[in-house]
């Protein structure tokens, strides 16, 4: 029975491979991939000839029967998908459920994710977070969601469209409030890599204003909310008591 390796790649730059998945991409037997014109230019640049295999979402389910035969007929397999870590919202859920259920030994081989390389350097609070993967494209299910998770009281991590980054920036700003510290993260480990902290009201004027910020690739995170101070509540309570005080006989 062979071993499905579940493989990161790179999310920009080339260097964040790392040794272990080049020695895998280059034995293992088909790689299975989410893009193989893709792919191939990143075999292409580390003289890798492994055979590729399309496994994106539209076939996912169909790919998946084969694959799994020839993983239960002894192959290797390395799942790829084009930038950073299998399955985070990316393809591959399908294929390693299956993989598990049929004692198909998967092997995770990790690198880049958007998604941590944000937090790793955004100076939001990283002990607890929610990774929230895309919020929805139309606007109302877009609000729902974000009402849902407005007194969130860890991290919240997006993945954003460039296209969409304004208009999910103008609504998180309108639910959660103008002044809720965020960061954006765009473009991480490429040239022009830019990692913002500011109020989302501030955040929405800067993208806004400048359409280099519209575009490439962006994680959109957003800090913890945190209840209204106890101190200003008891001084509230303390200024009325005092009032009621003054009424008693
Ligand atoms: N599987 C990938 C991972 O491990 O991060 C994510 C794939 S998802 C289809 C693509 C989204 O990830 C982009 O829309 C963006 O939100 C985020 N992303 C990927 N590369 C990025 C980068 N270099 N800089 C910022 N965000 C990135």
């Amino acid at each position: 029975i062979g071993c499905l390796y579940v493989v990161a790649t790179p999310i920009g730059n080339l260097e964040d491979i790392t040794h272990r998945a080049l020695n895998v991409l280059r034995e293992v037997d088909l790689i299975a991939a989410e893009d193989t014109r893709h792919t191939s230019k990143l075999l292409q640049h580390f003289a890798i000839s492994t055979p590729l295999k399309p496994c994106h979402d539209h076939n996912e389910r169909e790919q998946q029967g084969y694959l799994i035969n020839l993983l239960l007929s002894g192959k290797n397999i390395a799942l790829v998908s084009d930038a950073g870590t299998p399955l985070i919202s990316d393809p591959g859920f399908h294929l390693v459920k299956e993989a598990q259920l049929k004692h198909i030994k998967v092997v995770p081989v990790p690198g880049a994710c958007a998604v941590i390389t944000a937090l790793s350097a955004a100076g939001l609070p990283s002990d607890r977070f929610s990774f929230e993967g895309f919020l929805p494209a139309k606007s109302v299910a877009r609000k729902n969601t974000l009402e849902s998770l407005k007194q969130e009281q860890r991290t919240l991590i997006f993945y954003e469209a460039p296209h969409r980054l304004l208009e999910s920036l103008q609504d998180l700003s309108a639910i959660f409030g103008s002044d809720r510290v965020a960061v954006l993260a765009r473009e991480l480990t490429k040239t022009f890599e830019t990692i913002k902290q500011c109020s989302l009201a501030e955040l929405v004027n800067w993208v806004a204003s400048d359409a280099n910020q519209q575009r490439g690739e962006c994680v959109l995170l957003i800090s913890p909310w945190k209840a209204p101070e106890e101190e200003s509540f008891n001084q509230e309570s303390l200024r009325v008591l005092k009032v009621l005080l003054n009424e008693l006989p």
